[in-house]
C-alpha cells in the first residue's frame, strides 16, 4: 500500500504526522509521505491518519 498527499487540499494541520509519523511528515506548510510503502506495522495508524485528515487529502492506493 502507498500514501499520496494531495498537496492542492491538504492544510498542513499535522494530523496526519501525529497518528502515524512512520508515514508523514510536515514539512513546510504541508504534508508528505517519507516511506515508499506504509510500512505493515503502520497500517492501522496510517487508516486513522486518512479518516482523520479534515480535508480528506490523504489517498492510499495498493502498489503494483
Ligand atoms: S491530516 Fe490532512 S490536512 Fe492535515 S497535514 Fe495531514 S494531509 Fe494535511
Amino acid at each position: 500500500m502507498i500514501a499520496i498527499v494531495d498537496g492542492e487540499l491538504c492544510i498542513g494541520c499535522g494530523q496526519c504526522e501525529e497518528l502515524c509519523p512512520e508515514v508523514f511528515e510536515i514539512d513546510g506548510e504541508r504534508a508528505h509521505v517519507i516511506t515508499d510503502e506504509v510500512p505493515e506495522e503502520a497500517m492501522d495508524s496510517c487508516y486513522e491518519a486518512v479518516e482523520s485528515c479534515p480535508v480528506d487529502a490523504i489517498i492510499l492506493e495498493e502498489d503494483e
